[in-house]
């Protein structure tokens, strides 16, 4: 990636100067002319001047100068993309290629926004801000909110990813811009606590009637007597213990949902169909906070019994699958909600 705490240029034809810095740096006009700024500096300047030669000033320091020549100079591409890792992952980056976010907010975006820098070199450092939303949601649903650029896919994109809102501190939550964009997620929330309930409440570990889960319907020849009165994949042995284990375990989970205390976004772990024991349990590890992990931790605690465990972890995939199809950014909440 490049490097933003030096400049230099070859085939130099133009010095730029800052002027608090008093210190001069060569640069390129062709360059230079990817920002309407300049190119409306050149128009009115006449090339033949007697000063032509003398360093246009500039009322920046050195280190946003460099910043401004090198978006100029050397456009940041967009950063590299990373395969999935699971079929419902979402897209994402290698760091080591993504422009810093403190850097994009604080130096790169207001230069380009001051110096009306060419839509392409936008465009790309529009996916350097996708890229940081999974890890500073916050940060960059604000900033993505307050700029005119087109970005509210941003903004979007990282809503999925903010902690409930409770759970944040002062410090942390005032770089929300306002009311409005506070709402937003206030709505997003509540929508996403209400439909992950009534999920919870609607997954049962040994499905009957309507609630059969996938592995029952690829399966439909098992579905005898015995199966529509105990319900799918039912132990005859610990049925009702199981049932009572698995209630326990979604009413503690559904007062962690009620009271912000969990995140509120699923990430599957279970490549659906099929799925293995050992590959659960690795990538369960990766997901223990959000509901369909938690359920899942159940699995671990019915390891005697080879049908109740395999009970639990299809109705845990199934859990997992159905919040996957929730709502869960700003762009894709029902209008009438
Ligand atoms: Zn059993």
């Amino acid at each position: 990636m490049s490097n933003w705490s030096t400049f230099t240029c070859e085939n130099a034809d133009f010095k730029v100067r800052s002027v608090p810095d008093n210190i001069v740096f060569n640069a390129r006009r062709t360059a230079l002319l990817d920002s309407e700024v300049f190119r409306d500096m050149f128009d009115m300047c006449d090339p033949g001047s007697p000063d032509a030669d003398e360093p246009l000033d500039l009322h920046e320091t050195s280190s946003e100068l460099i910043a401004l020549l090198r978006l100029l100079h050397d456009p940041p591409v967009a950063p590299k993309e990373l395969p999935p890792i699971t079929v419902y992952d979402s897209r994402r980056y290698d760091p080591a290629t993504v422009i810093p976010l403190p850097l994009l907010l604080s130096l790169v975006f207001p230069l380009v926004d001051k110096y009306a820098i060419k839509e392409e070199t936008i465009n790309a450092l529009k996916l350097h801000l996708h890229a940081h939303a999974r890890t500073h949601a916050l940060e960059v649903y604000a900033f993505a909110t307050v700029n005119h650029n087109d970005m509210e896919w941003i903004a979007s994109a990282a809503s999925q990813y903010i902690q409930p809102l409770a759970s944040y501190r002062f410090e942390e939550i005032k770089v929300i811009p306002n009311v409005i964009a506070y709402h937003k997620l206030v709505r997003l929330q509540d929508f996403r606590v209400k439909a992950l309930r009534d999920l919870l409440l609607g997954e049962d570990i040994f499905p009957r009637g309507k609630h059969l889960n996938v592995a029952a319907l690829l399966n439909p020849s098992s579905l005898d007597l015995p199966t529509c009165l105990l319900g799918y994949g039912a132990c005859p042995t610990h049925r009702e213990r199981t049932i009572a284990s698995w209630d326990r375990q979604r009413k503690a989970l559904m007062g962690r949902i009620e009271t912000g205390n969990i995140r509120l976004t699923c990430i599957p772990f279970v490549r659906f169909p099929p799925f293995t024991f050992a590959k659960y349990h690795s990538m369960r590890k990766h997901s223990a906070t959000d509901v369909a992990g938690e359920m899942g931790a159940l699995t671990d605690t019915l390891s005697e019994c080879k049908t109740c465990q395999k009970a639990c972890i299809a109705a845990v995939e199934m859990l997992a699958y159905k919040c996957h199809r929730l709502p869960r950014r700003l762009d894709q909440l029902p209008n009438v909600y």
